[in-house]
């Protein structure tokens, strides 16, 4: 990890240093034959990956939901030969009519392992982007950052869901709520927790709190379980172009055939039968509805639910997820000072073969996309870890081209002015 105060210069810039960030920047260097020193990662973090591990740290995950071919490293085998390697291979959980999925200390051991030994914390740069630019008289841009500016002739958008929690009304400034991922802290003595949310996270933190404590988790709909985050011909860029790419860039189908086929909301079977496990244990109780009011008395929240029960707890914790990246006001600061397109629910709009952002009138710059923002182009595995493979294709076979015919470009003007002479 480096950090500087004086204009750095890169080949590619890629923002954030999550699963998506560090993914490509390998892709960049293994397939774009870029040098390590091209490619730099800013990321405010100490370490790559920090915010999945704290993530995954806050509601108690043991394992991932997705395979064992779906990790940070190039190899799609490489996570089950380090698992042979060091005598792990009862940590890829055999899984029902799935295959096995690893641990979360497995996945992480991995990553350390993928990391150290491509040394990609030399190019990992800790700080905050704050604005892009346009350079003057020539492709690229210049990045404010909290430590100094960038010029860089790619950029690659990597910031995952931006990271606002997202609050109910009644949460907000109410004592005794916390988020998960914000001041929430599992080691807290209390009683009875509740906890609101009906997707993997709110699951996994009942399950995990209701071993010390009596829980509540109250969710909007039936829980349902599904295995994947989507059906799996959705990671094949055929099927995406088939049905995704059907329909005109930034349109309000492309969201909603992306949504609609995202299994939102939904748990996994492993974590569908604990919960009906603890429930019969009597360790926890579910209840649904929607919070109608919330108090504070004496230490015990109560929320009334729109049908009039009432749930009583000593804390309430949100696993309410995230506010959408589509309009987080670091995209709508680039997209403006840029002139980027955006469509339905301010959608960005990307080349479909580059995953470049395009102006309006088609034209694209070379500011490429990755992760949740790239729904409407890589479809409903964006935001999870087979997306940053596919869209790792596409970028790193766009920034080739784009590398290759500035070389073409150069070499030409050399051809032309030794021909002048
Ligand atoms: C508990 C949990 C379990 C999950 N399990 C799975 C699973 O099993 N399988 C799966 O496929 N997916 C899973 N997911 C989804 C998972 O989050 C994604 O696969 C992955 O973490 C997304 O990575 P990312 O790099 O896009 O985003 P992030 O991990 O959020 O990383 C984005 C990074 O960008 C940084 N950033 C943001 N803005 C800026 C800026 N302006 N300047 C510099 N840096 C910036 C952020 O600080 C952050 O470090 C899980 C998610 C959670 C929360």
């Amino acid at each position: 990890m480096t950090t500087s105060h004086s204009t750095q210069q890169y080949s590619c810039t890629i923002i954030g240093g999550g699963i998506h960030g560090t993914y490509l920047a390998q892709r960049l260097i293994e397939d774009a034959t870029l040098e390590r020193g091209d490619v730099c990662i800013v990321d405010p973090h100490e370490r790559l990956l920090s915010s999945f591990r704290k993530k995954s740290a806050a509601c108690g995950m043991d394992e991932l939901r997705s395979t064992f071919v779906h990790h940070i490293g190039t190899e799609p085998f490489g996570l089950e030969s380090f698992a042979e390697a060091n005598d792990r291979e009862d940590e890829l959980v055999p899984t029902v009519d799935y295959p096995p999925r690893p641990s979360l200390e497995l996945f992480l051991d991995y990553a350390d392992y993928v990391i150290d030994r491509k040394n990609l914390e030399s190019i990992h740069r800790q700080g905050l982007v704050e604005n892009i630019y346009e350079r003057s008289g020539e492709t690229g841009f210049r990045l404010e950052t909290t430590t100094g500016p960038i010029e860089t002739d790619h950029c690659v958008l990597a910031i995952g869901n931006g990271g606002r929690q997202r609050w109910p009304d009644w949460a907000v400034s109410m004592d005794g709520v916390d988020h998960v991922w914000d001041g929430f802290d599992p080691s807290e003595s209390v009683n009875r927790t509740l906890v609101v949310g009906g997707g993997i996270t709110a699951a996994q933190l009942a399950i995990e709190l209701s071993e010390t404590q009596s829980v509540g988790l109250l969710t909007r709909h039936p829980l349902t379980w599904e295995v994947s985050e989507a059906e799996p011909p959705w990671i094949n860029w055929s099927h995406v172009e088939a049905n995704l790419h059907s329909h005109p860039p930034g349109s309000s189908e492309r969201f909603d055939v992306a949504m609609d086929a995202r299994n939102t909301a939904t748990i996994p079977p492993y974590l569908y039968g604990e919960i009906e496990n603890r429930t019969e244990e009597g360790v926890l109780t579910l209840a649904q509805g929607t919070v109608e009011s919330a108090t504070v008395e004496d230490g015990t929240v109560q929320l009334t639910l729109d049908h009039g029960l009432g749930l009583l707890g000593d804390r309430v914790v949100l696993a309410t997820g995230f506010e959408p990246v589509f309009d987080h006001p670091f995209v709508e600061r680039i997209a403006d000072e840029l002139e980027l397109a955006r469509g339905y629910r301010r959608m960005p709009i990307l080349d479909d073969n580059s995953l470049a952002w395009q102006r309006e009138g088609g034209k694209a710059v070379p500011l490429y996309v990755t992760g949740a923002l790239a729904l409407g182009t890589v479809g409903p595995y964006a935001p999870n870890i087979p997306g940053a493979r596919r869209a790792g294709d596409r970028i790193s076979t766009a920034i080739t081209r784009s590398l290759r015919s500035r070389t073409d470009a150069a070499s030409e003007s050399v051809r032309a002015t030794e021909v002048s002479h």
